[in-house]
């Protein structure tokens, strides 16, 4: 079994689409392992979007990811990390598929609703970033 973290973002907290992302996963057979609604600090967010410090959207992105609460996962399921990003799809919602999550409810590329781990190197740093052991259900 896979583990990945998602994260509704400010966008999706604000336009209350938490609902609609859990029902997908939930028709996905995709278990919710550990769920909290945090409000980052700078210095979480730069932390947890590190990987990307030289892209020049790095700054707006991190104004965007503290401008509200938003709801940390951890998800279990056999292949999720690929699976969680299908139902996601593309960053740029323009680009994604039909019936993703970012087609359906994305309005910016940067506002993209969602975010899933890309492999499982970043899910372990994405999962310990948010999540003591303790906070995830065996
Ligand atoms: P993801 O794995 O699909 O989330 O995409 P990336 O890891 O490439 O980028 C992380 C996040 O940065 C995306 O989900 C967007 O919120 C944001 N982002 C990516 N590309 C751009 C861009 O060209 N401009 C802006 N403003 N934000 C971007």
């Amino acid at each position: 079994m896979e583990k990945t973290l998602s994260i509704i973002k400010p966008d999706g907290v604000s336009r209350k689409i938490i609902g609609e992302v859990i029902k997908r996963l939930e028709e996905n057979s995709i278990n919710i392992i550990a769920m909290k609604m945090i409000h980052m600090t700078k210095f979480q967010a730069e932390g947890f979007y590190a990987v990307h410090r030289e892209r020049p959207f790095f700054d707006s992105l991190i104004s965007f990811m503290i401008s509200g609460p938003v709801l940390v996962m951890v998800l279990e399921g056999e292949d999720v990390i690929g699976r969680y990003r299908k139902l996601m799809g593309a960053t740029d919602y323009k680009n994604a598929d039909e019936g993703t999550i970012r087609k359906d409810f994305a309005t910016d590329i940067e506002k993209n609703v969602v975010h899933g781990s890309d492999s499982g190197e970043s899910a372990n740093f994405e999962i310990g970033h948010f999540f003591s052991a303790l906070e995830i259900v065996a």
